[in-house]
């Protein structure tokens, strides 16, 4: 249905990606749930080995120049696989080396972003710590400039690929003087699993398991200068950018780990009868999935506006409202929607019979991670009401002066 918002290039790529969903063997699918594997190295090969990681990246680096239409049309598909599945696609592919190749030098773009693309290597992101994750400035960690290198010493929680991955992009304070604005005090670094890199604890989830999310320490690890991504202090600018895949990625991996609870749930109220006849017959049941149709269906209208918005230049600071408010609309939507697939199955849908209850366990991570719900009211306010002399002064009409008793005397419009 949505299949016209996509060029020939973007339908090929996302039928190449359902290839890879379809690939992947049904028991991958169960080990990642029940923890019995602990990252899944395996599929990400896969995915490097048939070329879908990074589509947006130019050649040379291992990409395909696509853009974020057709990373939108994979994260959904891998979404299908279940929701950690994509999230482990996202975070080293569509993340860190968004990160790198639009902040790093051509070398670092060769040493971590083409590895990582062929499938050979994995990345984590490591923002969050055990003191918070919304206050993102406010971040503890520290590295200390010794010239030639840093030394880095601090903790990052509930990091995808803690365990599992090769290479960490970590957020530290370098500016260790309380005086210098947070927003200059901080630069980002690529770190390689070493010594003094440690996995302290691995969290037990509700769900989306499988993807090594732990706590990690770093004990002065000795991080040389050429890994410092972008400026130093200048995380600010790595972190702009780098909302865009967070939000916008997540926005639409949610939409593709949803729609397979409407999927199963449709079939379902097809064929389960109850007082002699299909319940897809009573409103209560089929409104309820109709309901959910239309919120995947907003979602995705949603999704693919904000990616072209991105997709037309208009830049981190042109599209910071537009894609917190895709994050937040969208994974709370799919929420209710798997939410209502649950509910029309009765007892049978809270059972592991059907796959309705993992995606449950799984969507709730979605209005959470890369930016809590309410974070996102948080900047979407703050843009809505920053945009706002601007919007009034390219609006064709006044809307206030057209009340009838607008010229009413200022004894009337009191607004202290
Ligand atoms: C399974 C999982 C995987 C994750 N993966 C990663 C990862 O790979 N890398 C990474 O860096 N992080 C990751 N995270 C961390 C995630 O992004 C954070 O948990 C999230 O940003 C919230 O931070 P917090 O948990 O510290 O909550 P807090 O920041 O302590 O917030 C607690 C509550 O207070 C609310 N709140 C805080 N500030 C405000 C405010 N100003 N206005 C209104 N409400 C506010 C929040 O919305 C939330 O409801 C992951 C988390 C989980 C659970």
């Amino acid at each position: 249905m949505f299949d016209h918002l996509l060029d020939d290039d973007q339908r090929g790529f996302r039928d190449e990606v359902r290839e890879l969903v379809s690939w992947v063997p049904r028991q991958m699918v169960l080990d990642m749930d029940a923890d019995r594997i602990r990252f899944p190295r395996e599929f990400l090969a896969e995915a490097g080995r048939r070329g879908l990681l990074g589509c947006r990246y130019p050649r040379r680096f291992g990409g395909r120049e696509l853009d974020w239409v057709a990373t939108c049309a994979a994260l959904e598909e891998v979404g299908r696989l279940g929701y950690i599945f994509a999230c482990v696609f996202g975070v080293g592919a569509e993340l860190v080396c968004d990160a790198i190749v639009l902040h790093g030098t051509d070398e670092q773009c060769e040493r971590f972003v083409v590895p990582l693309l062929r499938g050979d290597v994995c990345a984590a992101e490591c923002l969050t710590e055990p003191r918070g994750g919304s206050d993102f400035f406010g971040a503890t960690t520290t590295a200390e400039d010794r010239g030639d290198h840093f030394v880095l010493n601090g903790q990052k929680r509930f990091i995808v690929g803690a365990e599992g991955a090769d290479y960490f992009l970590v957020y530290a304070r370098t500016a260790l003087d309380r005086d210098v604005d947070a927003r200059d005090a901080l630069t980002c670094f690529l770190v390689e699993r070493g010594p003094g890199v440690r996995v302290e604890y691995l969290y037990g989830l509700m769900g989306c398991r499988g993807g090594g999310t732990g706590r990690l320490a770093f004990h002065d690890v000795e991080v040389p200068r050429e890994n410092v991504l972008g400026e130093v202090g200048g995380a600010k600018a790595v972190f702009d950018t780098m909302m865009i895949p967070e939000r916008l990625g997540t926005a639409a991996m949610t939409i593709g780990a949803a729609a397979p609870a409407l999927d199963v749930a449709t079939g379902y109220t097809t064929r389960r009868k109850a007082f002699g006849r299909p319940i897809n017959e009573f409103e209560g049941v089929s409104f309820q999935v109709a309901d959910a149709a239309m919120l995947l269906d907003a979602s995705r209208a949603m999704v693919y506006a904000t990616a072209r918005a991105v997709d037309a230049g208009l830049g981190a600071g042109g599209t910071r409202r537009l894609v917190s408010e895709t994050k937040k609309f969208v994974t709370e939507s799919c929420q209710q929607a798997a939410h209502n697939a649950m509910q029309v199955m009765g007892g049978i849908g809270y059972t592991n019979v059907f796959p309705v209850e993992r995606i449950v366990r799984d969507l709730r991570l979605a209005s959470i991670w890369t930016g809590t719900s309410e974070i996102m009211s948080v900047v979407a306010a703050h843009e809505w009401y920053r945009e706002h002399p601007r919007r009034q002064a390219s609006l064709a009409r006044d809307a206030e002066a057209d009340a009838a008793e607008a010229g009413a005397s200022e004894a009337e419009k009191v607004y202290e």
